[in-house]
């Protein structure tokens, strides 16, 4: 048996216990390599992973890693638009009087011009990055919302192949005895089992 069970919703008339808290539940987790399959409610499904763990699809994880870069390249946006408005503020400080030729003049609004202009740029960027951050945050909601496929914690698993074992070898046990009893006289099962005597008591 693998460890994948799907999701599946079933019609309210089909509602059993849950496997964690009793409580009637639509919601089976189906594992057709058991087949294996129980009952849970769906809040066990969310942030439980000494339950069971989503797996996600690949779609799910680069969808991720766009998430990450958009936040880093963001957080390192935020940086420059901080130390470029810190430079301002130096210069505001550091401004010396009476030290204005023509030239100084004009080098200055240069410099403006190229200041307003970086950090416009930045700002347009800024904007930008949280539109598609926003944007990415939703697709990977969706995708989140949309998985069906869980693995179970290894507890769980294991307890559950245990138990599909001990209904197997019972199945078993049941399917030989219906055989035995089916194709064998009743004298010949007595010749067939012979059971030891039960011991006798020395004292
Ligand atoms: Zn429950």
């Amino acid at each position: 048996m693998i460890n994948e069970y799907v999701a599946r919703q079933v019609a309210l008339k089909d509602t059993q216990p849950c496997i964690i808290c009793s409580k009637p539940s639509t919601t089976v987790l189906y594992n057709g390599s058991g087949p294996d399959w129980f009952y849970s409610c769906n809040i066990h499904l969310v942030d439980n992973p000494q339950f069971v763990v989503p797996m996600y699809t690949q779609e799910y994880y680069s969808s991720l890693e766009e998430l990450k870069r958009l936040k880093q390249e963001s957080n390192s946006l935020t940086q420059e638009d901080l130390s470029s408005w810190d430079g301002w503020v130096t210069k505001i400080f550091n401004k010396k009087p009476k030290e204005d030729s023509k030239e100084k003049e004009k080098e200055k609004e240069q410099e403006k011009v190229k200041e307003k202009e970086s950090t416009e740029s930045v700002v347009d960027r800024s904007s930008e990055l949280k539109n598609e951050y926003r944007k990415a945050l939703d697709r990977l909601s969706e995708l989140q919302k949309k998985n069906k496929k869980y693995k179970l914690s290894q507890i769980m698993f294991e307890s559950r192949t245990q138990l599909k074992q001990k209904q197997a070898a019972i199945a078993e046990l049941k399917r030989k005895e219906a055989e035995s009893y089916t194709n064998t006289e009743p004298d010949e099962l007595l010749n067939k089992y012979s059971f030891p005597d039960i011991p006798n008591s020395t004292k």
